[in-house]
């Protein structure tokens, strides 16, 4: 239950995070990950370093056996699952494979598509990763 919960806050707080502070005061950074590059590393890519040392202080901090620790592991625990999912099987940074056609990862990607076409900071949609809203899991949307 805890976990389950510590999951959908992450989610919210990122989706949040993404769409008020990345599209917002801090779309200078974010907006190479928006950019056609050929560059294998983006100045986004910050923000992984920047949530991995909060994880890892969070664990440090609540050494051995705090609350922080588990807050700390869920943290860098979503952290992982969501470079995985986005930049591995979406964006396919280090990964050649095709795009599984498992349906809850095509509605991820379709949903993670629909936020790129967007280039502009205002006016976009999809922010968060994991949670797909009804419209994007049929293939017509
Ligand atoms: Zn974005
Ligand atoms: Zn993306």
């Amino acid at each position: 239950m805890l976990v389950l919960s510590g999951i959908v806050g992450m989610e919210v707080f990122t989706t949040v995070f993404h769409r008020y502070v990345m599209h917002g005061p801090l779309w200078r950074i974010h907006v190479t990950h928006h950019a056609p590059s050929k560059h294998p590393l983006e100045l986004n890519d910050v923000f992984v370093l920047f949530f991995t040392s909060i994880a890892l202080v969070l664990i440090a901090m609540g050494l051995p056996n705090g609350p922080t620790v588990c807050i700390g592991l869920g943290i860098a625990l979503y952290g992982m699952s969501y470079f995985v999912m986005h930049d591995m099987v979406i964006h396919k940074r280090f990964l050649r494979q095709p795009l599984p056609t498992n349906r809850y990862l095509q509605a991820v990607y379709r949903m993670h598509m629909a936020h790129h076409k967007h280039v502009g900071n205002e006016l976009g949609e999809a922010y968060g990763l994991f949670f797909i809203p009804p419209r994007y899991w049929s293939k017509r949307s």
